[in-house]
């Protein structure tokens, strides 16, 4: 992991938050060829989600909310971790998560007094990550939402508004709108991409443990008791997504939840096997009866049953099916699937990020042979403004061939093209030599053929 976090920095993937103020815990920007990654990841979902399924939609709601919405959820009185604070260097660690690591069966789902019993029964094992003594604090349930002043002017927190906790909430909020605004009808979805936000007791492992953070997230809604063969099918479909991304099976398991919430007929999470720290989860995927819109129905006076189009008579509140995947842990899942080292024919180790080329930042590289030959850099420069058009490309006439292609091999990029002096003349003129970043391979391809040999 210290090799993948240490490449994320040198080449531009992700930076520490607020670096230059010497960082903030559990912040990470993503630099350009992150964000190019992250779009990529975020495409690729979405048109599994949104463009491939008849019966679903997209939605982009406000990331802020009435405050009323997270009493409904939950969140205001339930959305807690818990929390325990070493008495010598006031270090907090978040207690479920300890006692897991000792191998107790532990989650934030149990109740304080549960939770005590735990930690009191196991505290000779547990050590202060900090200061390494062992004299902690009860255990006492730490609310994640995080608060903000908007709309509010008169400095006294009288209307607290939240940053969202997760971003399915939307999603609930536009049902109604989406039933009466569209020709959608039961069973149908919707899909969000959005940004979460968490007081995390302690933000850890790079990416997969941070305060701020997207989720992509779809709702089934299906007629009441229709849940169990949709959320298999559901299950089924993730999964797929994950393989079709390219990660390796073998990475991926599932994990049922053993403790459900009192309205859950099911939970699974599909974990990644991280390196360094091993299987967690990327994704959570719910069957949730229907907890979110009676609540909401409760809470804002407002008739969310559905109607039966066919059948008027028919009402109902649906049912809801939900999936949940952080952006951040797909993405460093992603990144370490791909992340290789390999010892090349001379001895030497290569650095190879074997993104799937639909993924990678960069679809291709061109280069012209000499900087120093305008020719070549003119010819190079023009496949560059015409394949730029369909794919992102880099241009780069910096140094040796071999550095160039070292370089492109940490960021990814499957196809590397040389323009050389047989592209200007001779019996091979209007091609160029197009390297595979895996195979180290060099064919040579007509520049009229190039688009539809770039094309996944
Ligand atoms: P955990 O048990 O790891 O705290 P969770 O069960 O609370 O996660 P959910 O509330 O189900 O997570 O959120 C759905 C998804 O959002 C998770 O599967 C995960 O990918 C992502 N996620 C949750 N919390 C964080 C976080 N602090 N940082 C990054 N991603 C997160």
């Amino acid at each position: 992991m210290e090799d993948i976090v240490s490449l994320c920095k040198r080449r531009g993937f992700i930076y520490p938050g607020s670096e230059i103020y010497g960082g903030e815990a559990g912040l990470y920007d993503f630099g350009p060829y992150g964000v190019e990654l992250l779009n990529n990841i975020k495409q690729s979902w979405w048109r599994a989600n949104v463009h491939l399924k008849e019966n679903y939609v997209g939605l982009d709601s406000a990331m802020f909310k009435h405050p009323r919405v997270w009493e409904a959820s939950g969140h205001v009185g339930g959305f807690s971790d818990p929390l325990a604070e070493c008495k010598k260097c006031n270090n907090r660690i978040r207690v479920d998560k300890e006692l897991e690591k000792i191998g107790v069966t532990a989650d934030e789902k149990m109740s304080e007094a549960q939770l005590n019993g735990l930690f009191d029964a196991n505290r000779a094992k547990i050590k202060c990550n900090v200061c390494g003594q062992q004299d902690f604090s009860g255990v006492h349930a730490f609310n994640l939402l995080v608060k903000s002043n908007l709309g509010d002017f008169t400095g006294q927190d009288e209307r607290p508004v939240y940053l969202p906790g997760e971003a399915c909430q939307g999603i609930y909020l536009n049902f109604k709108n989406i039933v009466d605004t569209t020709r959608l009808k039961v069973p149908f979805g919707v899909a969000q991409i959005g940004k979460a936000f968490r007081n995390e007791i302690s933000p850890r492992n790079f990416l997969f443990r941070t305060r701020e953070f997207e989720q992509a997230d779809t709702q089934l809604f299906v007629k009441p008791n229709h849940n169990v063969e949709a959320y298999e099918a559901i299950k089924q479909d993730r999964w797929n997504w994950y393989l079709s991304l390219g990660i390796k099976e073998t990475n991926l398991r599932w994990k049922q939840h053993e403790n459900l919430v009192f309205y859950a007929k099911d939970a699974w999470d599909i974990e990644y096997k991280y390196p360094s720290y091993g299987y967690d989860e990327v994704e959570g995927i719910h069957d949730r009866t229907d907890y979110d819109l009676s609540q909401h129905m409760k809470f804002s006076g407002v008739d969310l049953n559905y109607t039966n189009p066919q059948n008027p008579q028919e009402k109902y509140i649906p049912w809801v099916l939900e999936t949940s995947m952080g952006m951040g842990r797909i993405f460093l899942a992603v990144l370490s699937d791909a992340y290789t080292v390999e010892v090349t024919d001379n001895g030497d180790s290569r650095t190879v990020l074997k993104l799937s080329p639909e993924l990678a930042p960069v679809r291709c590289a061109i280069f012209p042979l000499l900087k120093n030959k305008p020719e070549l850099v003119a010819k190079a420069r023009e496949i560059y403004a015409a394949l730029s058009k369909n794919f992102v490309c880099e241009f780069d006439d910096n140094g040796n061939i071999g550095k160039r292609y070292r370089r492109q091999d940490e960021i990814g990029t499957p196809y590397c093209l040389v323009v050389d002096f047989d592209t200007l003349e001779g019996d091979k003129v209007d091609t160029v030599t197009i390297r595979d970043r895996d195979t180290s391979e060099q064919t040579r391809v007509n520049i009229a053929d190039l688009n539809q040999h770039l094309v996944v």
